[in-house]
Parts: structure tokens; sequence; C-alpha cells
């Protein structure tokens, strides 16, 4: 082995700045954060050949003072804790006063700074390490901060990064997720000189959710607002409708900080439990407000993800506020009926005109909250939640293609998939019930052959089909069915009992409530009465009774909607009643 020698400073600089800056997002997120903890009102980021070329974040915060300016680019400065206890309680972003000398060791870094109150401003470079002059300027209060040619002196570092559109998407990426950890700051993103997004900085989370994120998005949500403890979690969530083909739209802030954490996203994804398609995920802006002494942030000097000293408080506060959020909030779903263009060359596709539009978020639905109250570790078991109303001038209409419930109510037109309702009602009432279902003897024995691996999950949940009402004997490779559960008719025996066991099968490695949700699924499925069978007048009544009037029956168990609606005003708008 060679000798031990001592690295140089400017290596020794080179390997401490790699463990921060990684790319440009991680250019960007620290000169953000520095911008935040200034106190600034307005930060502007603007980035050209993916933010590798050129990358700047301007804000008008408090400026640095001229004679530090030279100090703040030294390793472990930092104004921001001064000893080891104050590590506990910090509040700012930054802290490791490590992020402007890794910047600058790897690219050619420009200041402009001017600190409140004073008569001129700073103007510093520093390239490679290299200080160059502190010099006088004017310049507005605030801190604008260049970095031009990000790993010029470091080519292998330079050769690992993405194309420019691919590291320009990761900074955009990043700037949209601390916009949205601080509302109350204006955000504007220019890329490639042109106007990418900008927030108005009024505090308003929703706007500022319209502004990051669009309109479509903004409008599928619904809001949060819950307080645990010592704990508070506030945003917003996607109605379960709106649910996501993967996780990238799941943002969690924790006291203003964008963070990953599995907790939180169990805890998310947990909630939406039975109100979301299998295979989807939710969406969220979720703020949580906890003491800082709850959790680490500064595990690593660039990851995201957080620890906590009490997980499970953790957990429960994000699952309550959302689940609490998914019941309560304004689920039904509005229907836009598009008046057909008058032009004779083309006729007017009515699947196409026809499409969803998303409920506004009703400021005094917030009123309407009652909330769930907290037990322990357990997952609560959701109450049929139906409201006893008094004659409710319910208006049945009828039934269109043997499969929607068409009925009136107050001043709204209801569509009503009697299939999804009827199953989402026949799940509740499974699941709410503690004791094993009943169980039906059947005239005769039905006898299905089962594979090996169908046979291993049938003896390991024995217990669990016998608790849903089924009564059988095994017998070599054939399980003799004498009873079924008595919610079911005594048709498709065969099929119902393969279809639970294959589905034993595929989930056995699941927890036990889960695996119990799947057997209702099924059973409730099977019981449901079914779409394209016309349905007496009385237990269509009383369908369209429960689901208007119940909160709990609006999707069904896999996550499809129960009810769409229609106002009479929007009906007359489109017969142009009324403008
Ligand atoms: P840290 O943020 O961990 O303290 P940095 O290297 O990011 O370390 O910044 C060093 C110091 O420079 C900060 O503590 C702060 O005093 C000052 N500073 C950096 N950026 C700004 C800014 N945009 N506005 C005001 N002061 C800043
Ligand atoms: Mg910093």
């Amino acid at each position: 082995m060679s000798k031990i020698k001592v690295l140089s400073k400017e290596t020794a600089e080179l390997i401490a700045a790699g463990e921060v800056i990684e790319r440009p997002l991680s250019v960007a997120k620290e000169l953000i954060e520095n911008a935040v903890d200034s106190g600034a009102h307005k930060i502007t980021v603007e980035i050209t050949g993916g933010g590798i070329s050129y990358l700047r974040v301007t804000d008008d915060g408090c400026g640095i003072p001229f004679e530090e300016v030279p100090t703040s680019f030294m390793r472990h400065a930092t104004s921001k804790i001064e000893t080891g206890a104050d590590l506990s309680n910090i509040i700012t972003l930054g802290f490791r006063g490590e992020a402007l000398a890794s910047i600058c060791a790897v690219s050619k870094v420009e200041l402009f700074t001017k600190e409140t109150g004073s008569d001129f401003g700073a103007h510093y470079t520093v390239t490679g390490g290299e200080e160059g002059a502190l010099e006088r300027v004017g310049c507005p209060v605030g801190t604008s901060i260049i970095v031009r040619d990000l790993f010029y002196n470091i080519p292998a570092r330079l050769k690992f990064l993405k194309k420019d559109v691919s590291e320009g998407n990761a900074v955009a990426g990043i700037v949209r997720k601390i916009a949205l950890s601080h509302p109350e700051i204006s955000f504007s993103f220019i890329r490639d000189n042109n106007h990418d997004f900008q927030t108005s900085g009024d505090g308003d989370l929703y706007a500022c959710i319209y502004a990051v994120l669009g309109r479509q998005f903004a409008a599928s949500l619904t809001k949060v607002d819950y307080v645990l403890g010592s704990i508070e979690v506030s945003g917003f969530i996607s109605k379960p409708l709106f649910a996501r083909a993967n996780r990238s739209f799941q943002n969690f802030f924790i006291n203003g900080r964008y963070i990953r954490s599995f907790i939180c996203q169990n805890a998310l994804e947990e909630a939406y439990k039975n109100n979301i398609m299998t295979g989807k995920f939710p969406a969220c802006v979720l703020h949580i407000t906890l003491p800082p002494s709850i959790m680490d942030v500064n595990a690593h000097p660039v990851k995201l993800d957080v620890k906590f000293s009490d997980e499970k408080l953790i957990f429960d506060s994000i699952y309550f506020a959302v689940k609490n959020a998914i019941l309560l909030g304004n689920n039904e779903t509005d229907i836009e009926i598009k008046a057909p263009t008058i032009d004779n060359s083309t006729k007017f596709d009515y699947k196409s005109d026809y499409k969803y539009i998303i409920p506004k978020i009703h400021e005094d639905f917030v009123e309407k909250q009652t909330i769930i109250t907290q037990t322990a570790f357990e997952i609560p078991v959701s109450e049929p939640q139906i409201q006893i109303v008094n004659n409710p001038e319910i208006k049945l209409l009828g039934e269109a293609f043997a499969t929607y419930i068409i009925c009136e109510y107050e001043t709204d037109l209801y569509m009503i998939d009697k299939h999804a309702a009827h199953e989402r009602i026949l799940f509740e009432g499974l699941r709410s019930k503690a004791e094993p279902l009943k169980c039906q003897y059947t005239l005769t024995e039905t006898a299905v052959t089962v594979t090996d691996d169908e046979m291993a999950a049938i003896t390991e949940f024995s217990d669990e089909l016998s608790k849903i009402g089924y009564d059988f004997a095994i017998t070599g490779g054939i399980i003799t069915i004498t009873g079924i559960p008595s919610i079911l008719d005594d048709s498709d025996i065969s099929d119902t009992f393969t279809e639970i066991v294959d589905n034993l099968r595929e989930h056995k490695n699941n927890p036990l409530p889960e695996i119990i949700d799947n057997l209702y699924h099924t059973i409730a499925c099977k019981a449901a009465i079914k779409g394209n069978r016309e349905t007496g007048r009385e237990e269509l009544y009383s369908l369209a009774l429960r689901v208007l009037f119940d909160d709990s029956i609006r999707y069904c168990p896999h996550g499809r909607p129960c009810l769409f609606k229609i106002s009479q005003r929007e009906l007359e708008r489109n017969f142009k009643r009324i403008v």
C-alpha cells in the first residue's frame, strides 16, 4: 500500500462537494432553500441548458452583509446554528453550512447581494473554489446567485449527467415541490427564457397548486384539515375517482419542507383502501406541522427521507386526516353536458362530447365535518353512516339500460350505477359485522376440483372460509361444498368459490384484514344486483335513498363511482333556458 497522504484542500473540497452536489437539481434545491431561509417574499429560478450551463436563483430576502460574503462561502459557515443543542429545534431548511462551499468548488459562481438597510451591495465571484475580488455594486436588496458550467472541473461527474432536458425536468420538479411547500412566497420559474409557472405568494395553497400543477389537477382535489395532538395535517388530496397511475403526485411537506417518507405514503394509501381502483395511487399535497423534536431531517444532507421518533403518531394523524376527508368530501361527481355544435357536416358524437367535470371545492364543507375519533393501532372498520331523513322527496324517474337508476332530488338529477352502489352497500354491511356470516345449506352438493396451490390456500384459510359462510369437506384434490354464504344465491356456486380461492392463493401473503376485505369484495360483488337486468321500482328506490344520503356509498370497493349528478341549472344552461 502506498503511504498515507493528506489530501490537498482543493481535492478534499471536491470530494466533500460531491456529497452535496450531484446534479443541477441539488444546486437549485440548496440555493432555493437558502432563499427561503432568507425571509424572501419572491424567489425567481432561471435555468438554461438544463441548469448545467446556467442556473440562477434570485430572492428579495435579508441579503448577506458585505463583509460576511467571503465567510458565507466557507465550509461549515452558517448563520443558522451555533451549538449542537440547536440541532433538535431546527426550523430553517439548511444549517450544515456546506452548500455554498460545495457549489462553488464545482462550478463558476457569481453573487450579488445587498443587506436590508445597506447603501451598497456586494459582487463576488468564486471559480472552482478560487475566490475573486469582493466589490461594491449597486443592486436591489436580496441575493442573486448565478451558477455557471456545473462540474466544468470534474469531467467524470459531467459525464454522468443526463440530457439537458432530463436535468431541466428534475430542476423543474424541485422548484415545484418547494413552491408548493411555501404558498406564502411567490415563485417564478423560467426555463430557457420561457416562463414555466408563477405562484402568487398570497398564502393560498389551493391557488398555489393550481399555478404549479395545473387546473385539471387542482379541480380533482378535496380539502384536508385535521389535528391530532400536537400534529396538524392540512392540504388537499385527490378524490378517489381521480387516482393516478403512479405516486409522482404524492407531495408531503413537514414543517414547510418537502420530504419523502414511507410512513406518510403508507398512511395515505391505507386511508384510500376500498375506495380506489387496484393499481392506482392517490395524489396529495399535504402539509404536516409538528414539533421539530419529533423528527430528524438532517439524516443525510441531500436525501429527502426523514426519520420520526414516533412513527405511529405520524401514521395515525395522516391516516385519520385523509380518511375523514374522503368520507366527508363532496364526492358526487358532476357531469357536464355539452350542447352539440350546430354543424351539418359533422355528426354530434355523444361519447366524446360527454365528459366529467369536477365539482368545486366548497368553502363551507369543513363545517359539515364530523371527525372520526382516533382508535389504537387497528385501522377502523367504517360503520354505515345513514342519516335519518324525513320523507326525502326523491323522485324515481326510472332505470336506463337496465343498469343506471335515474332520479331527481331537490335541484339535481342523479344517475346511479345500481350494481356498483349495491356492491358497496353490501361490502360495508359485511365489514361492519363482527360475527361470522350465516351459512345456507344447499340442496345438492357441489364438487370443485382444485390445484395443489389452491388446495394449500384453502387449508391455510379454512377458518376464514367458514367464517364467511362456506361449509365444505376435502377429499383428495376435491372440495365438496355443502353450504354457501346466505347472501349468495345458489347459482354459480363453483365459479364463485373458485374465484375466492384464486384470490386467496394470489394474496396469501397480504395482512389478514386485507385478505378478509378481499373475500368481502368478492361476495359483495357476487351478491349485488346485476347490471343489464331489470330491477323492481321499490328496490331501485331504496338503493337511491341509501346512496343519496350515505356518504360512504360513493365508490364501489374497486373504486368505480356509484353516482353522477347534473344540476337543474346545468340542464337549463345547456338547453339555453338560462344563460
Ligand atoms: P447553510 O444554509 O447550511 O447555513 P450555506 O452554505 O447554504 O449554509 O449558506 C451559508 C450562509 O450564507 C447561510 O447560513 C446564510 O447566512 C448565508 N446565505 C446563503 N444564501 C443566502 C441568501 N440567499 N440570503 C441570505 N443569506 C444567505
Ligand atoms: Mg443552505
